[in-house]
């Protein structure tokens, strides 16, 4: 399977040289030790439900898939859309990268659980509508204070372990059959661009929210604000959308955020991607505006490849 192989390429994250270096650890998303959960998606919206991160076979695959979800070849393969967005965090990956990566390093930290309420009290305050998601996100950086080193020991734990099972080969499938591929996260870039560079997502493909660390000692030092997605997935692709007008364009993402970018037009089409988190009010956008649930890439390959 793809998501139990390593990495070893070096990976230019667009500000530094990263090295993913070493076997990732074994077991992944679950052997993360219990610490509560610390982040939503752009909305605010903690999922309703969250699934393991077991890596369940379907029975019932279509498109030259075997049981594992590992496709066969693109050949014969037919995209129906010009272009698909993949939003990252549970989607592309297992997960929520920022948790995870904030998890580790507040383990690791003598005052991580005071840490953590505090940075608990301010997820709080976002999903209650009382601060901005960028006032909380760098509240909760500050708080937490990784460096440019614990993006290094997060891809190091989990790229490519993390990824969806099937994703892989999902993305080379859709990539080599003539669809462009894009990353739309509001993770950060640094955190996405390694996957990405797996995945043979070009970085400029891969956008994001962009950290501006010191150059010397490579501690957090501010968001960036340059490209829009500090302030919302749909303040940046706003920006880009250039790239998909008047083209077959699908988002495939958890978050209710994903769903906003085809119910504003910047995408002809959206799926809701279920695997990992499960949000009422997304899958209901989904089953009524879009093109469903996706619970697997098994399924997805269903609704972008023709049958
Ligand atoms: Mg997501």
């Amino acid at each position: 399977m793809t998501s139990s192989s390593s990495s070893t390429a070096a990976v230019d994250s667009g500000h530094k040289i990263v090295e993913p270096a070493g076997a990732p650890v074994a077991g992944v998303f679950k052997a993360i030790p219990s610490l509560p959960s610390v982040s939503t998606d752009q909305d605010g919206e903690a999922p309703s439900s969250r699934r393991s991160s077991e890596h369940d076979a379907s029975p019932d695959m279509t498109n030259g898939v075997d049981a594992n979800g590992v496709a066969g070849t693109a050949a014969g393969l037919t995209p129906v859309y010009k272009n698909v967005i993949f939003d990252f965090d549970s989607t592309v990956i297992t997960g929520e990268s920022l948790e995870m990566m904030l998890a580790d390093l507040l383990n690791a930290d003598p005052k991580g659980k005071e840490k953590m309420t505090q940075i608990e009290e301010w997820t709080k305050k976002g999903m209650n509508g009382e601060c901005s998601f960028k006032e909380g996100l760098t509240a909760r950086l500050n708080i937490a204070a990784p460096r440019f080193a614990d993006v290094q020991i997060f891809h190091e734990r989990y790229c490519p372990s993390a990824l969806s099972a099937g994703m892989k080969e999902l993305v080379d499938d859709l990539q080599a059959s003539g669809c462009t591929v894009y990353i739309l996260s509001g993770g950060f870039t640094d955190v996405i661009l390694p996957f990405g560079a797996y995945l043979n997502v070009p970085k400029e493909r891969v956008f994001a929210v962009e950290i501006d660390w010191d150059p010397v000692t490579g501690a957090f030092v501010a968001l960036n604000e340059a490209n829009g997605f500090v302030e919302s997935k749909l303040e940046g692709a706003s920006r880009i959308k250039g790239k998909f007008e008047g083209t077959e364009t699908l988002i495939v993402g958890d978050g209710y955020t994903d769903f906003k970018l085809y119910e504003q037009g910047i995408t002809t089409d959206f799926v809701a991607y279920v695997e990992h988190a499960e949000r009422e009010k997304v899958v209901n956008a989904a089953k009524a505006n879009g093109r469903g649930c996706a619970r697997s890439t098994a399924e997805l390959r269903e609704r972008v490849f023709k049958q």
